[in-house]
């Protein structure tokens, strides 16, 4: 995720705000409400279709986010507007996003809604996929930061409006290109609308050869004409609710519960203890983004998910929750020299990244990251689901209606769906067996503080980490051990090695096992590629006997995945739980749900659980 350049603003005498990159206004003085009232949302015939949704979501797709004023608009009419049970997911691309402070001023220019909402989950100003959410969740802010040329042909979702707002295409041409309309069209829903306030003949042209039909209309003010389109069909039937159950308490399970109950599912729990009282049962974890030098999935992966959950996180406003920041330090020259690399190359914003120096060491700073209470994360995302504990899990089984979740020959649940988020238990049944999941033993050590460790306030990363004394006790950790999962009783070495860890790196804090105060030992749940495996559960005999000519390095007949209807996976989370499984989470919910992908097309494609049988086809080992 690389910085974007910030959009430079120039307030005229006449009270216009105009881009220097593109010489062309965002609005006139005392015009760009009724203006983006008229354009977007009259002419797209938001009031009426709001008021007719069901219980679904709408969605909308703007070129050219600008300063939000058409989202806040939108956001306002929609509320007021839509039944209770609607929901709005509204994504807008934009290549030079405004800096907070710059729409904090443009902000005091008019009396809008919802602008301190806006304004305190503004991203960073990175490229990429970031969430806001709105009125408790029913609205869900995309803000899609990049090229539209590149963004766009990464979204993975369906529209029902389409707002084109981008600067006019004499001025910013590279975004009104042929090419855009028929990756609208690919996008757009049955019976979906377009609205623009460009009547340039080009435009209208390329709506029409992409398939929508195309009307002038009368302009906002003086403005002769504007243009509007309609894409054929009528609008598909709303998807229903399902009842889902959910395998497994851990963070991977209740972010999956989080996310389906905000889209109205009915969800049941399931564990065969209770919440977060396996891996992610640790008192204290560390919430920050694993970055990479060069761009790549793990890379493009961890910075999303780190955005994503901190957002939930701050949402959801954790007692636990302390944004103190991470400070990675160099142990060596090499260390030194990726810190450089890692930082030049990426020019993150500095609250992201940022070059910093502790106790004799260079390193870098990641000034949004800190830690919380896992099972508090756990028990806040589980909240409204309905739950299901005590119970083993020890087969799912497909029936015409459904599926029927197995504990101990007994049917425990009925179900539409499942997700499967059992971290090494994920692999439990036959449907999933398969699945190459690794284990590797944790402990994490707890330590009295000291006079001189009391004063650390922030969590310190060497190759281990010791985060800031909270309620009396500081963290360290964490112990790597490639071991099937057993017994969890804790280890007097492992502790001994946390602390031999920490005080070559910081023997300044006096910290001794007289401090040791306790320890816990867990299991995490990895893959051979570090990436988490989220997505639909592949037909494994299917995928196997589809794409056998992959062995012989030839291409397969047919490109089509077979899926097991209604199972899904969300496991592997390794050492990153605490970010990756909201967006895991997530990313589920909208593929059960119909909603557009909350990541890039690209980066979920990584994600998906068949990239292994792909993989071992190819490698001849299956
Ligand atoms: C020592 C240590 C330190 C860590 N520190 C951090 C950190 O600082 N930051 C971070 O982000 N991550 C950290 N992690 C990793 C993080 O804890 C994991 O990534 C995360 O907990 C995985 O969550 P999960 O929901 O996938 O798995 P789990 O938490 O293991 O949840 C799986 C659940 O499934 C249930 N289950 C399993 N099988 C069955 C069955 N057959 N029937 C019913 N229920 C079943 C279990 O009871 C369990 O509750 C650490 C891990 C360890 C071990």
């Amino acid at each position: 995720m690389l910085a974007l350049k910030p959009a430079r603003l120039q307030w005229s005498d006449d009270g216009a705000l105009a881009s220097l990159d593109y010489g062309d206004i965002y609005f006139q003085r005392g015009q760009g409400l009724e203006e983006s009232r008229y354009v977007f949302m009259e002419r797209n015939e938001l009031p009426a279709r709001f008021r007719a949704i069901e219980n679904e979501s709408f969605h909308i797709a703007e070129l050219g986010f600008g300063s939000g004023l058409n989202f806040l608009l939108t956001a306002q009419l929609f509320a007021q507007a839509a039944p209770p049970s609607a929901r709005l997911v509204y994504a807008a691309i934009e290549k030079h996003p405004v800096r907070r402070e710059d729409l904090e001023r443009i902000y005091s220019h008019f009396v809008l809604p919802d602008t301190d909402k806006l304004l305190a989950q503004y991203p960073p100003l990175m490229e990429g996929f970031h969430h806001l959410h709105f009125y408790g969740g029913r609205i869900r802010l995309m803000l899609l930061l990049g090229d539209v040329a590149e963004i766009l042909p990464e979204v993975r979702g369906a529209f029902d409006a389409w707002y084109l707002d981008g600067f006019s295409p004499a001025k910013n041409p590279a975004m009104w290109q042929e090419k855009l309309f028929p990756l609208m069209a690919e996008r757009t829903r049955p019976g979906g609308t377009v609205a623009t306030f460009s009547a340039a003949g080009h435009v209208r042209r390329g709506l029409e050869s992409a398939g929508y039909t195309v009307e002038k209309a009368k302009g906002y003010g003086v403005k002769r004409d504007m243009t509007i389109a309609r894409w054929t069909g009528s609008k598909p039937s709303p998807a229903a609710k399902k009842t889902i159950a959910v395998l497994g308490a851990g963070l991977a399970g209740c972010a999956a519960a989080y996310a389906l109950r905000r889209r109205g599912h009915n969800v049941v729990l399931i564990d065969r203890s209770g919440i977060a009282a396996e891996t992610s049962g640790n008192p204290i974890g560390i919430l920050y983004p694993k970055l990479t030098v060069d761009p790549s999935p793990l890379g493009q992966f961890h910075s999303h998910a780190f955005c994503f959950a901190r957002q939930l996180v701050e949402k959801l406003k954790l007692p636990s929750w302390r944004n103190c920041g991470v400070i990675r330090l160099d142990l060596d020259a090499d260390d030194a020299g990726r810190t450089r690399a890692l930082l030049a190359q990426n020019e993150f914003p500095p609250e992201f990244a940022a070059a910093a120096a502790y106790a004799g060491h260079s390193g870098m700073e990641q000034a949004m990251a800190g830690m919380l209470s896992p099972p508090e994360f756990c028990a806040a995302l589980a909240n409204d689901a309905q739950t299901l504990f005590g119970a083993s899990v020890t087969g799912l089984r497909q029936t015409p209606k459904g599926w029927e979740v197995l504990g101990g020959g007994h049917i425990i649940a009925s179900a539409d769906t499942v997700i499967v988020a059992q971290g090494l238990g994920s692999r439990d049944f036959l449907q999933t067996e398969w699945l190459p999941l690794q284990s590797l033993r944790g402990q994490v050590t707890y330590l009295k503080p000291t006079v001189e460790s009391r004063k650390l306030d922030k969590i310190v990363c060497h190759d281990g980490y010791i985060t800031p004394a909270v309620d009396g006790l500081h963290y360290i950790g964490a112990t790597f051990q490639k071991e099937n999962p057993g017994a969890v009783e804790t280890r007097a070495e492992d502790d001994a090695e946390n602390l031999e860890k920490l005080n070559r790196h910081l023997p300044q804090l006096s910290l001794s096992a007289a401090q040791v105060a306790g320890s816990r030992a867990g299991y995490r749940a990895t893959t051979p590629d570090k990436l988490p495996t989220v997505g639909p559960a592949p037909d494994y005999d299917a995928f196997r006997k589809n794409f056998a000519p992959l062995r012989e390095g030839k291409k397969a007949a047919t490109e089509a995945p077979a899926y097991i209807e209604g199972l899904y996976i969300s496991a592997g989370f390794g050492a990153h739980g605490l970010s990756g499984a909201p967006l895991a989470g997530e990313m589920i919910a909208a593929m059960v749900s119909g909603e557009p992908l909350p990541v890039p097309h690209s980066l979920a494609e990584h994600l998906l659980p068949e990239r292994f049988i792909f993989r071992g086809l190819k490698r001849k080992k299956i």
